[in-house]
């Protein structure tokens, strides 16, 4: 390690990696700083990798059970959870993950990676306080922030229990809670809640809003809401959580639901899953002129924070906080601090699933973002339930909403609620990205039967309405 880098990276995650290698790539000295065990951040040891791990034991116990709807008879229909068996599954992928992702830097010979903390001291030097050894300080020409966030607890009396647990802690949990209370009922919320119910907990959600997934189209979230109640998830909406009782090894949630009258949930396990801030604690901004908040690090449309030289991507710098987002603007930033010519991503071409069941996918703009943004648009809708792929796959209740501006067609957002929606999300990334038409995409040939076809038909449906007004 040198003491002088061209780019100093701070943090392992979605957000930092990418710039590091893109960076070291084209022949920068860069540092790469982690402070936990390997390579991935959140998205890979606390969020996206582990909660899809459960979820797709979760998919595939559904399907068991389902078995019989298609025609298959099961031996028996007690089918075990060897809940350790799906723990150690997880741990082995983290780790061969992490580990390949260390293997991929170290093959990068001038990017330096470094297990340490990091904290600033002056706008070009930092402090890395090393996994093992002595700390040191290194100077640097640009610095890259990419340290994420953390979960956000709101001060719930009682909260600090050890069957408390937040979103990273309920990952690691040694068994399935008999009762599990979510509070928050944002997509962490929601897909640990629908994960753990087919696990066997007894799943109640209290949210503080009208609704869950408060960002997402309204039809859409109402229809996956009525799908967990119809399964059997108690739902509780404009509910004030008042706070938490112990009583041995058990907590009491006290609660206040839009009725106005006070209940009691008994719970095994309470999961806080309130959202999450921007990471900043402990990283000396205040040796800068770094500006930031509650809602993280101000940048401006290049990315650079109020320190000339000082970028920051990634969930410190607030919503939306994906995985692929942080990437999207870790490599526009790579290209732009290579004087490359680069179009920062914009949330208008951001896209987002949530692995909910039904799954939920959003590509650009709804309707009212679109109306907002001062675009005159039309939605072309499509119901799966006369889908034959969806039909064939036994869940057909869905809906498509593509949403278009009306004098050019042009399609500025897609919206889908359906099993299998995470499949469409590719080419609706294209579409909106390409800013293709309705024409474009009722011409595509799409493959039969499949789930992609719904786009093309809702396109073809809505020319032949227009036509139909037209003439
Ligand atoms: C339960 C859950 C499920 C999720 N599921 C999805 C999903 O399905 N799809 C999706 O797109 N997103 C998902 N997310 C969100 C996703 O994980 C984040 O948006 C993404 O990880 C953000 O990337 P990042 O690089 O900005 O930050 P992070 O991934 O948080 O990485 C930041 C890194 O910086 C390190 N760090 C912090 N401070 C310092 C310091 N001072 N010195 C050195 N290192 C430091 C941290 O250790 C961490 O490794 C999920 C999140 C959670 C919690």
């Amino acid at each position: 390690m040198q003491t002088h880098y061209d780019v100093l990276v701070i943090g392992g995650g979605p957000g930092g990696t990418p710039a590091a290698m893109a960076l070291a790539q084209a022949g920068k000295r860069v540092l790469l700083v982690e402070r936990g065990a390997g390579l991935g951040g959140t998205c890979l040891f606390e969020g996206c990798i582990p909660s899809k791990i459960f979820r797709e034991s979760a998919r595939r116990l559904r399907e068991l059970r389902e078995a019989a709807d298609f025609g298959l008879c099961l031996p028996t229909k007690d089918v075990c959870l060897d809940w350790l068996a799906i723990q150690q599954r997880k741990r082995n992928i983290l780790q061969k993950r992490s580990q390949a992702a260390i293997a991929r830097v170290e093959k990068i010979p001038s990017l330096d990676f470094i297990r340490g903390e990091a904290r600033f001291l002056g706008p070009r030097e930092v402090e890395i306080v090393p996994a093992e050894g002595d700390s040191c300080s290194v100077q640097f020409e640009q610095a890259i922030i990419a340290t994420g966030s953390v979960p956000f607890r709101p001060p719930i009396p009682g909260s600090e229990h050890e069957r408390v647990l937040d979103s990273e802690a309920i990952l690691n949990i040694d068994h399935i809670p008999d009762e599990l209370v979510i509070i928050g009922g944002g997509p962490i919320g929601v897909e640990l809640g629908q994960i753990f119910h087919t696990f066997g907990s007894k799943v109640i959600l209290l949210e503080a809003g009208p609704r869950i997934l408060g960002p997402v189209d309204d039809e859409l979230a109402g229809q996956l809401q009525q799908q967990m109640t119809a399964d059997g998830i108690e739902i509780y909406m404009d509910c004030k959580v008042e706070r938490i009782v112990h009583s041995g090894q058990s907590v009491y949630v006290e609660y206040c639901p839009a009725n106005g009258e006070k209940q009691h949930q008994f719970a095994d396990t309470v999961l806080v899953a309130t959202g999450r801030r921007p990471n900043v604690a402990g990283l000396g901004l205040e040796n800068t002129a770094i500006d930031h908040d509650t809602k993280g690090i101000r940048v401006d449309d290049t990315l650079q924070t109020s320190e000339p030289g000082i970028y920051a991507v990634g969930d410190v710098i607030g919503q939306p906080m994906f995985a692929h987002w942080a990437t999207a603007q870790s490599l526009a930033l790579a290209r732009h601090l290579l004087q490359q010519h680069v179009k920062f991503p914009t949330p208008a071409s951001n896209t987002a699933v949530i692995f909910s069941h039904p799954e939920i996918g959003i590509a650009g703009l709804d309707e009212s973002q679109a109306n907002t943004a001062g675009l005159t648009v039309d939605v072309a809708r499509y119901d799966y339930r006369g889908d034959a792929r969806a039909q064939i796959s036994g869940h057909a209740d869905g809906i498509l909403k593509i949403v278009y501006e009306r004098d050019t067609h042009k399609i500025v957002g897609i919206h889908v609620a359906v099993d299998n929606a995470t499949t469409l999300m590719g080419e609706a990334a294209l579409i909106i990205r390409s800013g293709l038409t309705l024409e474009a995409l009722a011409a595509a040939i799409h493959p039969h039967p499949t789930l992609s076809e719904s786009f093309a038909l809702a396109a073809r449906a809505a020319l032949a309405q227009a036509l139909l007004q037209k003439h």
